[in-house]
């Protein structure tokens, strides 16, 4: 056997069979636990396995760090992102509350903390306690229709004193954004990206 088809073969071992010793690989090849190791060697720089305690197995497949909305995938640029936790520590990020607030409806079972920031100080706040603008004429050229938090009443005032719009609570902005997205899907954002 060529090394090439012992690493095929010891791949497809690992597959099947989980973690395997590298006493065992070498019996099952007839071949010395130096060829083995010398086999695997350019497997594990590539991080195809990895080692285990009990030999070798295969690597957990590792997703890169997630640098898209993770409702209307567009790429994130954080100017006023919201995150979501999730009751299993997931962390998912938002491109704006607009997505924050459609993908909390949507996995609102598995959301253990919704955060935003507030619009003018960036300071981290609930989702749930923040106040909601909508219909400003400050774009955030991002999702339609729109929706910026603040963590307090009187700064949102302030804000819609110079700029218009209503001002919405958390389960208000949920529903107002639902009524004009008026069924439809994802939102103004992903269809352009698409096209
Ligand atoms: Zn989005
Ligand atoms: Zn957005």
């Amino acid at each position: 056997m060529l090394p090439i088809e012992r690493r095929q073969q010891i791949i497809k071992w690992l597959d099947k069979e989980g973690s395997l010793p590298i006493s065992e690989i070498s019996t099952r090849l007839h071949v010395s636990e130096m060829t083995v190791y010398r086999d695997i060697k350019p497997l594990l720089e590539e991080n195809v396995i990895s080692k285990t305690s009990g030999g070798i197995s295969l690597a957990p497949i590792v997703n890169p760090p997630s640098n898209v909305c993770s409702y209307c995938l567009k790429e994130l640029h954080n100017r006023h992102p919201i995150q979501i936790i999730t009751n299993d520590s997931r962390v998912e990020q938002l491109c704006c509350p607009h997505c924050g607030l459609l993908r909390y409806k949507n996995i609102e079972k598995e959301v253990s903390q919704i955060i935003c920031r507030d619009f003018l100080q960036n300071s981290t706040i609930s989702a749930k306690m923040a106040y909601y603008l909508m219909d400003t004429d400050f774009n955030l050229n991002c999702c339609q229709p729109q929706v910026l938090t603040f963590g307090s009443l009187k700064q949102t005032e302030q804000f819609q004193r110079g700029f218009g719009g209503i001002i919405l609570r958390f389960d208000e902005a949920i529903e107002e954004i639902e009524k004009r997205m008026n069924g439809s899907k994802g939102c103004s954002c992903s269809h352009e990206r698409l096209n």
